[in-house]
């Protein structure tokens, strides 16, 4: 990997200027950073770290206000800052405090005098090891993204939606916040299948998802809840405003108009609307049957319309 090529910098951490000016000039000479920045004390060293964000942090461990090691626990404490590579430069040798940084999340441990091609060709290493770990928490971001989506439409899935339905109700019940669902039904989509095939259903699925995600707020979930079945979640939204978002959905399938094959097909869908908290719904179970019976009273009142 050539770090040259990605803007790389460091923040080098010692109260004592001519040593820390040492560092300073023998990691330029490295050519590894596109800028180096420094701090006389711990103190300074925190606002330089949530100002600058340095790829790599080199620190002494004696420095007035803040010293060495209570600065490392602060970087490793915030999660904006607990992946930055720290390394102990210190002149004293003192085991206890080089087993104690090194516990306590330090990378390395650099006596002083060092040699400038060794700190060098260990500042790299530290920083290699640093971006691959970000390579690999961003692939596991998008793995768990992709398990929590439906593969055919890009909504969420059922799965997401009992985790994060859960996650939603327990913030309104301590906030006193309220939400509601919505549960779609695509109405007589069996025949939609019968009379243009399988692959036109799906087609009109995806087409469902991405016309329901623009209409709503960039809060607001979309779930595939099952075959034709999605399920909506309106965090911070009463059963009041619910319904006006279930009226506008319905209007809008109602009016969409599709090519080709599609194109005499005039696309419904049912709505069942529910609130929590509410007189008979206290769980995330309850919510959802609630929703579910009203969709049963939208099919059996005729379709196309809201319950
Ligand atoms: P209703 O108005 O009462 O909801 O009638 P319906 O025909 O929409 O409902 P029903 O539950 O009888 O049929 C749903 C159909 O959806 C049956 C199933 O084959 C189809 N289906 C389920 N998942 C998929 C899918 O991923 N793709 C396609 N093309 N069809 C699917
Ligand atoms: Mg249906
Ligand atoms: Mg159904």
């Amino acid at each position: 990997m050539n770090l040259q090529k990605t803007p790389t910098t460091a923040l080098v951490l010692d109260d004592n200027r001519g040593t820390r000016r040492q560092i300073v000039s023998d990691l330029e000479q490295s050519g590894i950073f596109s800028h180096i920045y420094e701090a006389g004390d711990g103190l300074d060293g925190l606002h330089k770290v949530s100002e600058t964000l340095p790829d790599i942090i080199l620190c002494d461990v004696e420095m007035p206000r803040l010293d060495g090691l209570k600065f490392l626990a602060a970087i490793r404490s915030k999660p904006e800052t607990e992946h930055i590579p720290v390394l102990i430069l210190t002149s004293s040798s003192d085991r206890g405090v080089k087993l104690k940084g090194l516990t306590d999340g330090a990378r390395d441990f650099i006596l002083i005098p060092y040699d400038p091609q060794e700190l060098a060709a260990r500042a790299r290493l530290h920083l290699n090891a640093k971006r691959r770990e970000e390579e690999l928490r961003k692939q596991n971001q998008e793995l768990e993204l992709l398990s929590n989506k439906d593969t055919l439409t890009g909504a969420f899935n059922r799965r997401y939606l009992n985790h994060i339905l859960n996650v939603e109700l327990l913030r309104a019940a301590r906030t006193d916040g309220l939400i509601s669902v919505l549960m779609i039904d695509i109405d007589h989509f069996k025949q939609i299948n019968d009379t243009f095939g399988h692959q036109s259903g799906d087609h009109v699925l995806k087409r469902m998802t991405t016309e329901i995600t623009a209409s709503l707020r960039d809060y607001d979930l979309l779930f595939r809840y099952g075959g034709e079945e999605f399920v909506v979640l309106l965090p911070d939204t009463s059963h009041r405003e619910a319904k006006n978002v279930a009226h506008r959905l319905c209007q809008k399938v109602h009016t969409l108009r599709f090519a080709d094959a599609l194109a005499h097909l005039q696309l419904t869908v049912s709505i069942g609307v529910a609130e929590f908290p509410g007189m008979d719904i206290g769980t995330a179970e309850e919510l959802l049957d609630y929703a579910d019976q009203a969709l049963y009273q939208a099919k059996e009142n005729g379709r196309n319309q809201i319950a």
